[in-house]
């Protein structure tokens, strides 16, 4: 079995991480979304919240579990008998980031591949940074998360 962990923040989950989501789904037979907790981080969603985004997202995709760990990545990745590592890759700036990564993740756990894919023309711009910037200002994010996300905030913003 073809087990693969997409880790993340995913605050919140964008229509980039979806088309990364989509195009890894025929390669693996399940895809593990992992919700990495950083306590230095501030998050702008819960962690539930975040998590519920994704399970409401996809509810009608068996493949699709979402978890949440603590710690290394690559240890994750053993706990759940995952060999495959996914990320998305938008620019050099992710490319120099995400190689260090991979490289040091290979030397902690080899049996454990990263496998990169490269985001669609149209969807390299789209960051949870970017979301959360426009939610700051109450902006309009429908065209940039999946409607779990952005039906949850209108309806919060109209209580
Ligand atoms: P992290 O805090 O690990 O960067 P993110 O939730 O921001 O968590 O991103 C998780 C993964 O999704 C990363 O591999 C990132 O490069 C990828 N990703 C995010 N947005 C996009 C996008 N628009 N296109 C392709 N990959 C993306």
């Amino acid at each position: 079995m073809r087990v693969a962990v997409f880790p993340g923040s995913f605050d919140p989950i964008t229509n980039g991480h979806c088309d990364i989501i989509a195009r890894a789904l025929p390669l693996f037979d399940k895809i593990i979304i992992a919700i990495g907790r950083n306590s230095d981080k501030r998050y702008m969603f819960s962690l539930e919240e975040r998590k519920e985004f994704i399970r409401s997202t996809y509810a009608n995709e068996p493949k699709i579990e979402v978890m949440d760990y603590e710690g290394m990545t690559v240890d994750f990745c053993r706990s759940v008998g995952a060999t495959f590592m996914l990320r998305g890759l938008r620019n050099p700036a992710d490319f120099e980031f995400e190689k260090a990564i991979a490289q040091t993740n290979r030397r902690l756990a080899p049996e454990v591949e990263t496998v990169f894919l490269l985001t669609s023309s149209g969807y390299s711009f789209i960051s949870s940074s970017i979301v959360r910037e426009i939610l700051s200002y109450k902006g309009d994010v429908s065209e940039l998360t999946p409607r779990a996300v952005h039906s949850y905030i209108e309806k919060k913003n109209n209580k």
